[in-house]
């Protein structure tokens, strides 16, 4: 077999080089999945209730990139959905990204928007040296509010206490002053109104695009000749693990379809301090779908199975270092997205890097 161009992974990464390469080079591309489906970890399905569920965990478009926007709209329309997330503490549930509100509930307070900075900077550790995610949520809103609700939650989802994480790890979640209890502040927002997979089957229909799935790239690529090959799988994989595994935190999602119409006051409830899971979403309430059933899942995360978060602690990016010289000196191979980067990208990033990469790696 040739080609000119072979992508390894058809998540948002590896389609929207490909989807680039055939309609603006009219080139053509293979896109090898490992998978049995295309959109990697974005992929949605209807399962058997017929309710539309995220197979990997909640997925909330949003961004502030019109270039990213437009990208998508030309294969999706989208719902306005805003993205509203409550956590439930000793017993309440209350808004998250900390805000006037949760301040408010927390305290039994009714403080003004004014007053809430004040309260907040009144009980912060505003000196503190910003090394770790634990810094960051003291710094700015004290050890109470650190200990309620992101100290356990992060020891859940990461196996590690803030104190031992990169401080880009909390900071992903805002602490505000105002009464906005959106989660996202991000301009543009929703979710593609058929769907992931709708929306990324739109991206590939082209005669250009030849997609093997249920195959790992390393079984057949010997039998390929190509000038490109764009990777989107995990780095140590694609060099055998020769430093060493990289650690990815992954996640066991449970889906539970419920008798009822509703069954929580928001798309996604936190449970920081209590049970093994880390949150609830109810996909209705994302997706605005009608049903007279709802699907749940619950996300207990875990270090088996497929690799998911990349985990921003030194050693590993000590790790990541020693793949990515590597990488770099491979001439006809160009690493992307969120796994062969080890990054913890959002799916707009993730396309925003995937459409910089085809404008100065491919179309030059
Ligand atoms: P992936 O989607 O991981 O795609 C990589 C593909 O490569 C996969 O399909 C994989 O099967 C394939 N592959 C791997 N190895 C091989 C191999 N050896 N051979 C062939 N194929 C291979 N982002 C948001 O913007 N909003 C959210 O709300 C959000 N929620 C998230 C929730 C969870 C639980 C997780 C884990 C991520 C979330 N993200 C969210 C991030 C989003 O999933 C990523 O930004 C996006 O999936 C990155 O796309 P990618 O193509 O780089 O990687
Ligand atoms: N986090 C937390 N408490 C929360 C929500 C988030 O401690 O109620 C921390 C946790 O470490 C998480 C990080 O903030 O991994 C980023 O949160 P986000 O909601 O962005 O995580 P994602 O949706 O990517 O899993």
């Amino acid at each position: 077999m040739q080609y000119k161009y072979v992508i390894v992974g058809a998540g948002i990464t590896g389609l929207t080089i490909a989807q680039k390469i055939a309609s603006e080079l009219d080139e053509k591309v293979l896109v090898i999945e490992k998978r049995g489906h295309i959109g990697g970890n974005c992929y949605d399905y209807y399962e058997q209730s017929g309710v539309l569920v995220h197979k990997y965990g909640p997925h909330i478009f949003h961004t502030t990139s019109k270039r990213a926007y437009d990208y998508l709209s030309q294969f999706t329309k989208w719902n306005d959905y805003q993205h509203r997330v409550l956590t439930y503490v000793d017993g309440n549930l209350l808004p998250m990204p900390i805000c006037a509100r949760t301040i408010n509930m927390l305290y039994n307070l009714n403080l003004s928007t004014q007053e809430v900075e004040g309260f907040l900077k009144g009980v912060a550790d505003s000196s503190r040296e910003i090394k770790t995610s634990e810094d960051v949520v003291i710094s700015k809103a004290g050890e109470y509010i650190y200990e309620k609700f992101f100290r356990h939650y992060t020891k859940k989802q990461w196996d590690m206490y803030p104190s031992e994480l990169d401080p880009s790890v909390i900071s992903r979640v805002p602490i505000r002053y105002n009464t906005d209890e959106r989660y996202f502040t991000d301009q543009y927002q929703g979710m593609p109104s058929a769907g992931y997979a709708h929306m990324f089957g739109n991206m590939v229909k082209s005669e250009n695009i030849k997609i093997l799935l249920n195959t790992d790239y390393k079984e057949v690529i010997g039998d390929i000749e190509y000038d490109k090959l764009i990777y989107t799988g995990p780095i140590d994989y694609f060099f055998d693990y020769t430093f060493g595994k990289l650690k990815y935190r992954s996640i066991d999602v449970v889906f539970e379809t419920k008798d009822t119409c509703d069954y929580q006051p928001a798309s996604v409830v936190n449970y920081p301090n209590d049970y093994d899971f880390t949150r609830i979403t109810e996909f209705k309430k994302l997706t605005w779908q009608k049903h007279d059933k709802t699907v749940i899942c619950k996300e207990y995360p875990t270090w088996e199975g497929d690799p998911y978060y990349p985990v921003p602690i030194d050693a590993q990016k000590k790790l990541y270092a020693q793949y990515k010289e590597k990488a770099d000196a491979s001439k006809n191979v160009v690493f992307a997205g969120r796994l062969a980067e080890y990054k913890y990208y959002n799916m707009d990033a993730a396309l925003l890097s995937a459409l910089e990469l085809f404008d100065t790696q491919i179309n030059v």
